[in-house]
């Protein structure tokens, strides 16, 4: 195989990163526009979310279930602000069994319509809350400009719906959603991203109140990275559904959806790696260690195979056992995937009792004792971890600057920077800011969210009371 030469990240990441699809073995692109398709190796990443997220889930209570793809589109009418929020990006089926359809079927944008249609026939009195049902699937939303996992028009996701007795059970459940995303991305991504709640002209179509968490990129940009919404009573008016409360009166419920999609796996690839390719954070990656025997010798491949039952105890580990490729290209290859650890092993380690390691964002080669390997190989991993948060938090730091005035602005958005500043929140100053500049409001972060500060917005001069985070959207 002759792979191309992979552009320093340094230089240009927007190359970098579509390089990678290939080279690292992430995605294709596919036959209809706008779709990729996911190879094993990104699709693993996505399991190991899957598994973590699911867990979090369950231990609240929250089950699993499955709705259908087809949205009638009378449901989807239903609520005012969901259709005309989301109409521009339908795809939308009119011929079934080759006859045109009476009512043409949506694809899902997102679930809430053909959900809460039917929650109204569970839902019937206050016993039956809180209703927590998450669902795996993808979605379609028909997209102009594509870019792989950052925005397809096929992706997967989980949305999560509930619906509580009361609005201060609903708040509960939006911010614990949105706390599970966060310990996602920093715990287990070694991704701190901003955390907090849109303002009203880019909260969710048909929500009272939207929050998210948004991953910094270096070349100045936000992605969205999962969001949480406050949907009041807006759908339970729109799709009639009451329950008894405890005084025998008919209320209508108070609801939450909240999401996390394939976008991640973006956000992953472009937060950390270097201009040598990804760097996965171990507790994410697909394998922690992989192991290289550097000849086909009897005592090599025999100590690989002990060393490969022992470890796949504690560890994700996978053998490459592509000797013709050579020694230097494999491991060129596995520093490309990102993968967290290397353990090379030749003549010279199937004599002795030492093992050579390389940990992905070193440059040294490491030896330790085969003996007790595996804690160290625990030690390794943990600190490979907390040094990918540490570098991100540097860089968030470094992304971040507080601007007071439209002239500096201007120059840390041209600087790629995310600007913090006090802003009026009105919809006519962002939509003014959107035009002069392309950068948007992307949070006021929760520690800012009750600030009540007597100051001028930044940009029209009129009062503001808090600081937000405003930047170019991925
Ligand atoms: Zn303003």
């Amino acid at each position: 195989m002759n792979k191309t030469k992979l552009t320093p990240k340094s230089k240009n990441i927007s190359n970098w990163y579509l390089q990678l699809m290939e080279l690292a073995e992430l995605a294709d692109y596919s036959y209809a526009k706008g779709t990729i398709v996911f190879k094993p190796y990104a699709y693993a990443i996505w399991e190991q979310i899957q598994k973590t997220l699911d867990n979090w889930f369950k231990q609240d209570g929250v089950e699993n279930a499955y709705f259908p793809l087809f949205i009638p589109y009378s449901l989807l009418e239903k609520e005012k602000t969901h259709v005309k929020g989301f109409s521009p990006e339908l795809a939308i089926v009119t011929i079934g069994g080759g006859e045109k359809l009476k009512e043409p079927l949506v694809v899902r944008p997102t679930s809430e319509t053909i959900m809460y249609a039917t929650f109204s026939k569970w839902l019937k009195s206050y016993q039956d809350l809180p209703l927590k049902i998450n669902q795996w699937c993808s979605v379609v939303r028909w997209e102009k400009r594509t870019y792989p996992f950052l925005r397809t028009s096929e992706f997967l996701w989980q949305e999560g719906h509930t619906a509580h007795l009361s609005n201060d059970l609903a708040k509960k459940m939006v911010l614990k959603a949105l706390n599970w995303y966060y310990k996602l991305y920093t715990d287990y991504l070694a991704i701190e991203p901003f955390i907090g709640q849109k303002s009203s002209a880019e909260k969710f179509a048909g929500a009272d109140e939207t929050y998210a968490i948004e991953t910094p990129v270096e070349n100045g940009k936000s992605i969205q990275s999962a969001t949480s919404h406050n949907l009041g009573q807006n759908f339970s008016k729109a799709f009639n559904i009451q329950v008894l409360n405890k005084d025998n009166q008919l209320i209508y419920v108070w609801q939450t959806s909240w999401g996390l999609s394939t976008r991640t796996l973006g956000a992953l690839f472009l937060a950390h790696g270097d201009d040598k390719g990804l760097i996965l954070p171990p507790k994410i990656a697909p394998y922690q260690i992989i192991l290289l025997p550097v000849t086909n010798d009897n005592k090599v491949l025999s100590l690989t195979k002990k060393l490969e039952q022992d470890l796949s105890n504690d560890f994700r580990v996978r053998t490459d056992l592509k000797l013709k490729k050579g020694l230097g290209w494999r491991i060129t290859n596995w520093e490309l995937k990102g993968a967290p650890l290397i353990i090379e092993i030749g003549k010279k380690e199937s004599q002795s009792k030492q093992l050579t390691l390389k940990i992905r964002n070193r440059d040294n080669k490491i030896n330790i004792n085969q003996q007790n390997c595996r804690q160290e190989i625990a030690k390794l991993l943990d600190e490979l971890q907390t040094d990918l948060l540490t570098a991100f938090r540097k860089k968030k730091q470094k992304l971040l600057q507080k601007v007071e005035t439209k002239e500096e602005f201007i120059k840390a958005i041209n600087q790629k920077k995310f600007a913090k500043a006090y802003w009026c929140e009105s919809k006519l100053c962002e939509a003014k800011i959107k035009d002069d500049t392309k950068a948007v409001s992307r949070v006021v972060e929760l520690d800012n969210l009750n600030q009540d500060d007597n100051r001028t917005c930044f940009y029209c001069g009129k009062p503001a009371k808090r600081e937000w985070i405003i930047a170019k959207s991925y």
